[in-house]
């Protein structure tokens, strides 16, 4: 069985120059300078194709940083305007959608913890309608493949045909090396459902820590994965969110060049 899925192939919307094809930023836009900072220092590698940056930020308890809002929306101009990087955030309300959209975002995302939810999904779906701008959908927190693939039929629905899926890994109770488990299975279930559907692999989500993102996008591009989103901060030890799975953009630099690529086959 196949999905039916109107999806265009990932090389008509995001003109790679570099592979893989990589998305990186920061876990929260913090302050101006931080995000405008890296965002040169990531523009600078030459191996960055668009730059991510949460403002809203869904925390799993309250109490914790929940995102810069809105404002960051005008930091995210300023570093495209500056880098000429295509921009990325997360958007969980169909009022995220409209302001990014205003903004001039590029790129958006549905974060795991919005996937998970089927009224979240199709609010947004809803707001996207009439919009032709590229969706990555990531894996919900839990490991529900049609989770995954209903918030997928459902912005697809929408109308958006530039649409990818991204693998996070899956929340567990079990004790493990990883922040959220891999099961990388599911994630090949979902290419053998829809292969036309690029599926870019955030191994900074799965690892929960720096040093093992080189042995997690190594892994998803022998899969076959089309692209890798990494969070890259200034100084990962200050991070707001997430510090121990940030890395600088130099440390970037240096894991993607150490990646071994695919050959092409033939
Ligand atoms: C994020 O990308 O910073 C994020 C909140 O990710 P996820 O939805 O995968 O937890
Ligand atoms: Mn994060």
């Amino acid at each position: 069985m196949k999905l039916n899925l109107n999806i265009q192939p990932l090389s008509s919307w995001i003109t790679a120059v570099n592979e893989p094809f990589l998305i990186a930023g920061p876990c929260s836009a913090e302050t101006e300078e931080q995000l405008v900072a890296t965002a040169h220092l990531l523009k600078n590698t030459g191996k960055v194709t668009a730059l991510r940056a949460g403002i809203w930020k869904p925390r799993t308890r309250p109490g914790e940083f929940e995102g810069i809002g809105s404002i960051g929306l005008e930091w995210l101009k300023r570093a495209k305007a500056e880098t000429g990087l295509p921009t990325a955030v997360e958007v969980a309300t169909a009022k995220h959608v409209e302001e990014a959209l205003a903004a001039g975002v590029d790129i958006l995302w549905v974060g795991a913890r919005s996937t998970a939810n089927p009224f979240t999904v199709q609010e947004i779906a809803d707001a996207l309608k009439g919009v032709d701008v590229p969706v990555l959908i990531k894996n919900p927190v839990n490991p529900d493949i049609s989770l995954w693939i209903g918030a997928i039929e459902r912005i697809n629905n929408a109308g958006i045909t530039k649409l990818a899926a991204i693998h996070r890994g899956f929340s567990s109770y079990e004790k493990s090396a990883f922040r959220n488990e891999p099961m990388w299975d599911i994630a090949i279930h979902l290419k053998t459902l829809a292969p036309h559907l690029p599926i870019i692999c955030d191994p900074s989500h799965i690892t929960g820590n720096r040093d093992l993102i080189g042995y997690i996008s190594q892994k998803a591009l022998d899969l076959d994965m089309q692209g890798l989103i990494i969070e890259s901060h200034i100084d990962p030890s200050v991070a707001w969110t997430d510090a121990k799975q940030q890395v600088t953009p130099a440390a970037l630099a240096e894991l993607i060049d150490r990646l071994i690529l695919r050959k092409p086959e033939g």
